[in-house]
């Protein structure tokens, strides 16, 4: 039996395999599909360079950061930002996704 076969037999409901493992729905057209997880998770001081240009051409760039910037605990690189780069967004009550200039301020160096 595949996995999807089974958590439709234990799930209750009209429960998706990609709920069931907390996924949204867009992740499914995300760029970081498939892909591992470091660059998205840096040490402090690493370039975030990688994850920038993995993130640029997502077409789920605007779910994902919206999804991030709501979520204070999110860890990582998520929709084109880093932590420190969400906690500005919040700060500065900006619309995520903003605009080119505004992006263009954030930062390019991982923070914790
Ligand atoms: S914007 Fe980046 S982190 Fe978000 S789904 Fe796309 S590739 Fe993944």
């Amino acid at each position: 039996m595949d996995l999807a076969t089974a958590a439709a037999l234990m799930v209750p409901g009209d429960l998706s395999l990609d709920e069931l493992v907390r996924r949204p729905s867009w992740h499914r057209g995300a760029a970081c599909r498939g892909r591992g997880t470091a660059v998205f998770f840096p040490s402090p001081g690493d370039s975030l360079a990688a994850a920038r240009a993995v993130c640029a051409d997502c077409p789920v760039q605007a779910e994902c950061l919206s999804t991030a910037v709501a979520d204070p605990g999110l860890q990582g690189f998520w929709g084109g930002t880093s932590e420190r780069d969400r906690r500005m967004i919040r700060r500065e009550g900006r619309t995520p996704g903003g605009t080119g200039a505004g992006r263009a301020r954030l930062s390019d160096r991982a923070t914790a």
